[in-house]
């Protein structure tokens, strides 16, 4: 039997651990953190990843531990309606699935599906790797060492994997100039039911999102030299404070809140371009092989479309991992790289870089606020241009 080592339990290693053992592999997937990770942001899930977790059987239950909001409305630093739109329209775009859900609720799905059935690690991660032509060998931050006949790497953007069997972050990460932050408040007033309500000004944009259970999601996005996410926690929260000091909105009182988040993550925007993301019996996955950002809105789906498409392609090849690991860069990467591409062109939305931009955006805003042009403008990018292969019969 196939022995795989996955490293990283978020979104893509669930996935194609869920796929591998399907197919009669020996899997073992491996997380750095001590448990599965809660809290973080929403997400919007659609297009070939929504596919996929209908064949997982799981997007009923992603549908409903998701929300469905009603209204997306741009707001003056007095919280005056600038314009709205109904976010229903990428509903009706992709047919009915289309739903935003938390990233930790999604990978919790996943990995529940798994039900237990490959070894989980947690709180360990992969300190050395020598891949000598007929097996991995690894050893672990604990102290172990063991062998595995592929070793994959889906620990995202930052992922080790590709550092050990690759080579160094700077060659592959193409940080887009805008730095992230989601800042998770309780009982943060005000707050509007499945509104998604944004501030955007010349250098930045904060959007607010209201969560079960009275959560408050509220996501900074800003033009940064990518120095801000170097820093610890309470490195990136001063620096957020200092960067917004001054600013309108509802602004002051989050950065105020800030000290008791229930959770807060900074990072920057960036993107993995690869030229190739197999080497050996080494394979790289979703963020880690071609993230293409917070700014394409589909990191999660394509993470799913990458484990799907390389599952199913390993079960296909019947042990040749070389043939299975060309077959699946030939089909996505250059699908995945026209996503990159697409996220690029999004970045004046997420932080106008002057007056001129801003007001470009939010003309935008306002058109689609008029019934027939949501349609036309996001018609096209709501149909991903990608055949998925059928799935491999169970092993
Ligand atoms: C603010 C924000 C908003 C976003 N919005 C959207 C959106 O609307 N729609 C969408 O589809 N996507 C969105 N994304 C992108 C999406 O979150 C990612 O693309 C997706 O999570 C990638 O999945 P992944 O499994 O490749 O990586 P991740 O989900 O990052 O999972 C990687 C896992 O590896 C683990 N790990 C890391 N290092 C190690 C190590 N050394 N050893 C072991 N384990 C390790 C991590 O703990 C983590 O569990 C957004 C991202 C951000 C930051």
């Amino acid at each position: 039997m196939t022995k795989v080592l996955i490293v990283g339990a978020g979104i893509a290693g669930p996935t194609l651990a869920y796929w591998l053992q399907r197919a009669g592999y020996e899997v073992t997937l491996l997380e750095q953190a001590p448990a599965p990770r809660r809290g973080g942001y929403l997400i919007d899930f659609w297009g070939a990843g929504f596919d996929v977790a209908e064949r997982m059987g799981i997007a009923q239950e992603v549908m409903g531990r998701g929300y469905r909001m009603r209204e997306v409305r741009q707001v003056d630093e007095a919280g005056r309606r600038i314009t709205s739109f109904d976010p229903d329209l990428f509903v009706h775009g992709t047919n009915g699935r289309y739903v935003s859900i938390a990233r930790s609720e999604l990978a919790s799905i996943i990995y529940a599906a798994l039900a237990e059935r490959v070894e989980s690690i947690f709180g360990d991660s992969v300190r050395t790797l020598d891949d000598d032509g007929a097996r991995v060998r690894l050893t672990f931050d604990s102290g172990g060492t063991r062998d595995f006949d592929l070793v994959i790497g889906a620990d995202g953007l930052h992922s080790r994997i590709r550092r050990l069997a690759f080579g160094p972050d700077a060659q592959f990460e193409k940080y887009l100039g805008i730095t992230v932050a989601a800042v998770e408040l309780e009982g943060h007033r005000p707050r509007e039911e499945l509104v998604a309500m944004m501030y955007t000004n010349v250098g930045y944009q904060v959007t607010r999102l209201s969560l079960r259970d009275d959560v408050t999601l509220v996501l900074f996005t800003f033009l940064d030299d990518g120095s801000v996410a170097d820093g610890d926690t309470a490195a990136q929260q001063a620096a957020l404070r200092a960067r917004f000091a001054g600013a309108g909105w509802e602004i002051p009182a989050v950065l105020e809140e800030m000290d008791h988040a229930r959770s807060f993550y900074c990072d920057r925007a960036s993107q993995i371009r690869m030229p190739s993301w197999t080497r050996g019996r080494v394979a790289l996955l979703g963020d880690a092989a071609a993230c293409p950002s917070l700014l394409a809105g589909q990191g999660s789906a394509l993470a799913m479309v990458e484990a799907y498409v390389l599952g199913v392609e390993l079960a296909q090849a019947r042990g040749d991992h070389t043939l299975a690991f060309e077959r699946y860069e030939r089909r996505l990467m250059p699908f995945l790289r026209s996503k990159q591409k697409a996220a690029v062109r999004l970045t004046p939305a997420f932080a106008p870089r002057n007056g001129l931009q801003l007001f470009l955006r939010n003309s935008i805003m306002k058109l689609f606020s008029l019934p027939f042009v949501p349609g036309l403008v996001m018609g096209k990018s709501l149909r991903d241009a990608i055949d998925l292969p059928s799935p491999p019969p169970a092993g």
